[in-house]
């Protein structure tokens, strides 16, 4: 576990009740620790104590990546507040917990849609399971890559409405002698940021991401229904390669044209089909053809933002209960 420590010039009884209102508005778990309370977070935990006209604040979390966005999101709605934690350490100026460096090994195409990215670095491990998603750092040209303020948070040189920050999903990890080799698959589209800078770096080139972050694998179910467009494909083969071989359920992935289908292994009763965009099919036509049992099931879907909500209504309409299925906006069209 890691921890960091503030303090925070507030009336201790007075920022207890509250942080208290706050966890309770956010349905989050609050418990009694020491003379104040602990809030249960998704990544960690947020300690607050009264010490007199003060407050002292901890922060933990499993592991650095945690760290970084319990304080990330702290530091934010404090300073929301005009208030300014003071750490008991010196926080400025180091690399934030969530943030990994690597070295491009090479960016091959791999079909006429997609460029699959393989990078190497030492920090790249905890990418290799879940969560599935990570994001690319692209700042301003020339910006260095961001570091911690004195507040413990984030810095982004030009401010972070300048960065680009796509997310991605690792298709492949695996160790190496200096650390981890991670591969993953970028869906080539006009106009796409990632797409020209597939075409323009180097094998060598240093690049940084930030987590992993986003969903893990679903949940086991008796019946898995799989819909996915183009930048969908890598966490469809993820997912599809991680069940269990007695799995059943049905997967349908778009893909621009037939010589961007790719092997992926999934068992035998999970029936896996490739629809081409350009023979008519889309990512809703696909969902509507899923052959779907009326209970123990779950249909997982992913494309455009627009069509995750027709999706969603879909789903909706055909009697999916809560946790019976997820649209996912995986971009937006501008
Ligand atoms: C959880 C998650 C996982 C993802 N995993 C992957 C992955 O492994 N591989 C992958 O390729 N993508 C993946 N994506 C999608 C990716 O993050 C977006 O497509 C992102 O916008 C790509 O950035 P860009 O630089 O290519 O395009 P941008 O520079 O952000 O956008 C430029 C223009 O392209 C348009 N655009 C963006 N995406 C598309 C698209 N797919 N098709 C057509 N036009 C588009 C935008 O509307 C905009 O007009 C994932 C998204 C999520 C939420």
């Amino acid at each position: 576990m890691t921890v960091a420590k503030a303090m925070l010039a507030v009336d201790g009884t007075r920022a207890v009740a509250a942080f208290r209102a706050f966890a309770e508005a956010a349905e989050r778990p609050v418990e009694p620790h020491g003379d104040g309370i602990r809030i249960g977070l998704m990544a960690g935990g947020l300690v607050i104590e009264p010490r007199g006209k003060d407050t002292a604040i901890t922060v933990d979390a499993a592991d650095a990546t945690g760290l970084q966005l319990i304080c990330d999101t702290l530091v934010e709605r404090l300073a929301g507040m005009g208030l300014v934690p003071e750490w008991q350490e010196d926080m400025a100026g180091k690399r934030p917990g969530n943030q990994a460096l690597a070295r491009i090994a090479g960016v091959t195409r791999i079909s006429p849609s997609y460029s699959r990215v393989v990078i190497e670095g030492e920090d790249l491990g905890r990418f290799a399971n879940e969560p599935l998603h990570f994001r690319l750092l692209m700042g301003p040209a020339d910006a260095p890559w961001p570091v911690t303020d004195e507040t413990g948070a984030t810095d982004w040189p030009g401010g972070i409405g300048e960065w680009h920050r796509p997310v991605y999903t690792t298709r492949e990890a695996e160790p190496t002698r200096q650390g981890t080799r991670l591969s993953f698959d970028v869906f080539r589209h006009d106009g796409g940021r990632v797409t020209a800078w597939c075409d323009r770096v180097s094998p060598g080139g240093e690049i940084a991401l930030t987590g992993p972050g986003g969903r893990g694998y679903p949940a086991p179910v008796g019946w898995l229904g799989l819909v996915g467009d183009e930048t969908a494909m890598p966490v469809m083969a993820r997912i599809l390669s991680a069940l269990p071989s007695d799995a059943r359920g049905a997967a349908a992935i778009v893909v621009p044209h037939s010589e961007d289908i790719q092997q992926i292994s999934h068992p035998e009763g999970v029936m896996l089909r490739w629809c081409i965009r350009g023979k008519g099919e889309t990512p809703l036509s696909a969902l509507a053809s899923l052959p779907f049992p009326d209970n123990d099931r779950h249909i997982f879907f992913a494309a455009e933002k627009s069509e995750a909500e027709q999706a969603r209504k879909w789903l909706n309409e055909r009697g999916f209960q809560k946790g019976e299925s997820r649209a996912a906006a995986y971009w937006t069209a501008r």
